[in-house]
């Protein structure tokens, strides 16, 4: 492959949109960055086009078995007008990953961000400053034969598209109430669970409808064999305090690894708090909180950083934590890392 990056620019360009009314991923950015697969050429014609629709078959492999996998970080402006992504390497890495579970080329891991760079140079001045706002970055892969045998795809197409979003908390960083679903599952071990690919998705979202319905933003998924191991919550990890020490699911083959996950864990180990990864059953955490032991639970994930959880509905009962409020850890840990990613704390790690 030519790592020659071909650029056409765009005509028009769209106008910003006002940072303080944008919604999650409704609107995006003038370029897209594409790139082709076939089995003959390996990935070639690495390009940023005018983002624009693009014209596929009906029987196109994508529109039939879920053979997808996609990827979620982010762009930040710092104060001096510097841009900074976060970990791109390990999304890329995890990219790769997500590939090898569905049958997916790999691509070069250094190209694709290579290829992010230039293509975020070009679009920069779309990345908002206001404080919690960021460009969020899609890179995704399509399988694109014409086909409608269940096999892996010979050709694909590799993309990146951008959109501007808002802050994730408008009124300060504030808990969410989560259903513990004990019916529905996202992810079985052996299944497709630690790779971030379409169908995962869609297997969540009757529970997510549900917890909706009954006034909870998101379901915490137990294992899928015994309904009694904690994985995740909605789309984001799990972390738990509970008497002093943090505790969150040990990767078991059904986990996503998240950046953010494991960026917490870099955190805590610095700062000498006690962490662990283990499994843990929704019936210990129940007995901690019945015991006075359950100091704070949070989700951690790209889009809220941090998601502290004030409530868990659990076998008909409300477990309500630090009286709905946000823990000091949930607080300090959000401040942290939003710091070291818009470059107001020192990044003592190289993110
Ligand atoms: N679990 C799932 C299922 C997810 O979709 C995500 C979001 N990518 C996460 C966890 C958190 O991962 P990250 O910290 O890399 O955003």
């Amino acid at each position: 492959m030519t790592n020659k990056i071909n650029i056409t620019l765009s005509t028009t360009r769209k106008e910003k949109p006002n940072p303080s009314s944008l919604e999650f991923g409704r609107v995006f950015t003038d370029h897209m960055f594409v790139m082709d697969y076939s089995e003959t050429k390996g990935w070639y014609d690495p390009r940023i086009v005018p983002y624009e629709p693009i014209s596929l078959y009906p029987s196109t492999m994508v529109f039939h078995y879920g053979q997808t996998v996609f990827e979620g970080l982010k762009a930040y402006r710092t104060k001096e007008d510097k841009i900074f992504l976060f970990r791109p390497d390990k999304n890329f890495q995890r990219l790769n990953l997500s590939n090898d579970r569905l049958c997916i080329p790999h691509i070069d891991e250094e190209f694709a961000a290579e290829a992010l760079k230039q293509l975020i140079s070009i679009e920069k001045d779309w990345i908002p400053s206001a404080p919690g706002t960021s460009l969020y970055i899609r890179p995704f892969i399509i399988p694109t034969e014409y086909y409608l045998g269940v096999a892996p795809s010979k050709y694909y197409r590799f993309m990146i598209i951008l959109s501007p979003v808002g802050s994730y908390y408008k009124e300060g960083i504030k808990p969410v109430k989560i259903y513990v679903e004990d019916n529905y599952v996202r992810a079985v071990k052996g299944g497709t669970g630690t790779a971030k690919t379409g169908a995962n998705y869609a297997a969540s979202l009757k529970a997510q409808e549900n917890a909706e319905k009954n006034g909870y933003s998101q379901v915490l998924w137990l294992d899928g064999l015994e309904k009694k191991y904690i994985e995740e919550v909605g789309s984001m990890n799990i972390f738990f305090k509970i008497n002093g020490e943090v505790v969150t699911p040990a990767l078991n083959g059904s986990i996503l690894e998240g950046v953010t996950r494991n960026s917490i864990i870099h955190l805590l180990k610095h700062w000498d708090i006690p962490v662990s990864e283990k499994r843990i059953s929704m019936e210990e955490v129940y007995q901690a909180y019945k015991d006075g032991f359950l100091e704070e639970a949070f989700g951690t994930g790209t889009a809220a950083v941090i998601s502290p959880i004030g409530e868990f509905f659990y076998n008909d009962e409300k477990m309500v934590l630090n009286n709905g409020e946000t823990g000091e850890l949930s607080k300090k840990l959000y401040d942290t890392l939003t710091g070291i990613q818009t470059g107001k704390h020192e990044d003592l790690f190289n993110w």
